[in-house]
């Protein structure tokens, strides 16, 4: 039998990005790949994206990745999901639960039966329906033992990347430290048929890096970040500038000490010209200020950034700048861009990682055997294109749908214009607590909730089903409810013991 050759693969790139991608690529297909990894330690990483979302699980399952193992050796915590302070309006406060909101019936969502039992004085705040909402605002966790877990980690993204190395080159990825000083391509001067030009014309031949050596490939996955090595900087694929819906544009960075016990939930803490971060590690907390240069200078956002971190500075803080966007083209000729090169929303919702992890998975999905086949490449951008921007309109939602009117820079979020999809979302919701997901979107019914209701758009009305069950039925049902979902939460431990027992971090 002859022996396939196996496919070259170069990954441009060492940060969280370049080793998901290293690990998956080793640990699934390294029998049939020859996967090298080229990281400049000179330039180094965006060195932040340290909250998840619960979709991890689906990636640390792929590589069979035992979780307490991983969050020993990353520092981390569990997240069940991230509090909005001051979103609504300053003063007003907002859990997103990664959980699932009370019980749907067959015509329409537990939100209906909530509305209509706050109307008659039944119900209580929606988090009382809902596990994961609980058990994050008392402080509680245990991981819930033949269910689907809805939780997600914080941890340190440099220790993430080295604990992916690590399953990487167990796995026959092989790394070469050093800085690529061109990106080579293909350059065919003869047509080919029919006057066509060849179709690999412009593909991307090998990198050459500062030392002198050459890394030829067949595939390129760049994952250098915003720079776009060689999606933008060699490809010129173009990017879709998004900064007219989500205009911030910089954050500065730094970790400090841990103050106290770390709660299992990202706090995201509004201010009048964006939003600060804390994710609360084992050992210390990462922090950071998200805002607009037209309304804050970098100055004054470092200044405002000190005054509001809690315990000692461990780093300097760091400054960052991006333009919120997307690539035109994810998969470009023989290039796919995974990571930062292949545009940004904004940490808000921590959707970074999970992207990139999406982006692995549907790369494996359409591996080319041999040439790369314009169908699959067509597909891989269409479904990226599609996640992208319901991940936008979340987003955005947070910004537009507020009633802080305290600051030019609220002022103009809720007066902006939003993507029509968006817009009928709000419609659907507003006019009747009507809320949908598509298979390939990753925010759900509850999510949508959560945070329509948490940013203060209130239903006019709720779905007329709800009037068929007796007062005193739905006062049983909304109850019954609330009951078992506290006596769940009240069995779970306080989230630090769990992680100490768990999986007491390394670095302590
Ligand atoms: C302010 C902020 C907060 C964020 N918070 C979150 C969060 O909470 N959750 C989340 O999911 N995501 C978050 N993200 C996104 C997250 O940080 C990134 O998705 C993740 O770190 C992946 O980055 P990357 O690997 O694409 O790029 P980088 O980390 O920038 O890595 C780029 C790599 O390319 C290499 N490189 C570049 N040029 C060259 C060259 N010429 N030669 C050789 N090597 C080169 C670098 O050395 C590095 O190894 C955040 C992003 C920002 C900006």
């Amino acid at each position: 039998m002859q022996m396939m050759k196996k496919q070259r693969v170069v990954i441009a790139g060492g940060g969280t990005a370049g080793w998901m991608t290293a690990a998956a690529l080793g640990k699934l297909m390294g029998k049939q790949l020859d996967v090298t990894l080229v990281e400049s330690d000179e330039i180094g990483t965006v060195g932040v994206g340290e909250a998840t979302i619960p979709t991890l699980h689906l990636y640390h399952r792929l590589l069979n990745i035992n979780e307490a193992d991983m969050m020993a050796a990353t520092n981390a915590t569990f997240k069940l999901g991230i509090m909005f302070e001051n979103w609504r309006d300053v003063g007003k406060d907002y859990l997103h639960s990664f959980g699932f909101l009370g019980k749907d019936c067959w015509a329409c969502g537990f939100q209906h039966f909530w509305l209509k039992g706050r109307e008659m004085g039944l119900a209580s705040e929606i988090g009382d329906y809902c596990a994961e909402h609980l058990a994050a605002r008392e402080g509680r966790f245990a991981a819930l033992a033949g269910q689907d877990q809805n939780h997600a980690y914080h941890f340190d993204a440099s220790l993430y990347a080295k604990f992916l190395r690590g399953i990487a080159e167990t796995h026959g990825v092989k790394r070469i430290e050093g800085k690529i000083a061109e990106v080579q391509q293909h350059v065919y001067e003869q047509q080919h048929v029919n006057g066509q030009q060849h179709p690999q014309n412009g593909f991307i031949k090998a990198l050459l890096l500062e030392s002198g050596q050459l890394l030829e490939g067949d595939l390129f996955i760049d994952c250098t970040g915003f720079r776009g090595l060689l999606i933008e900087q060699t490809l010129m694929t173009g990017y879709d500038d998004w900064t007219h819906w989500l205009p911030c544009d910089s954050a500065v960075a730094v970790q400090t000490v841990s103050t106290g016990t770390p709660v299992p939930y990202t706090r995201s803490i509004s201010h009048p010209a964006g939003w600060q971060w804390r994710i609360p590690l084992q050992s210390r907390v990462g922090n950071g200020l998200v805002y607009c240069s037209k309304y804050l200078s970098d100055m004054d956002a470092k200044t405002l950034l000190k005054a509001n971190v809690q315990g000692e500075m461990l780093t300097e803080p760091r400054l960052i700048k991006f333009r919120t966007g997307t690539r035109r083209k994810h998969w470009n000729k023989n290039c796919i861009a995974i990571g930062l090169s292949s545009g940004f929303l904004e940490p808000l919702e921590s959707t970074s990682i999970h992207l990139i992890q999406r982006s692995i998975i549907r790369l494996l999905q359409m591996m080319p055997a041999g040439e790369v086949i314009q169908a699959d490449v067509d597909e891989f951008n269409q479904q990226t294109k599609i996640e992208m921007e319901n991940i936008r309109d979340f987003i955005i939602l947070h910004y537009k749908v507020t009633e802080r009117s305290d600051s030019a820079f609220w002022r103009h979020c809720a007066a902006m214009e939003i993507p029509p999809s968006l817009a009928h979302r709000i419609e659907m919701f507003g006019e009747a607590g009507k809320v949908y997901k598509f298979a390939q979107e990753l925010f759900g019914e509850s999510s949508w909730i959560q945070v329509m209701l948490g940013q203060g758009l209130k239903p006019k009305q709720h779905h007329p089903i709800v009037d068929l069950m007796p007062q005193s039925e739905l006062a049983q049902f909304l109850a019954n409810i609330k009951t078992n979902v506290a006596r769940q939460v009240q069995a779970w431990p306080p989230h630090y013991d769990f992680v100490q027992h768990y999986c007491k971090s390394r670095m302590m």
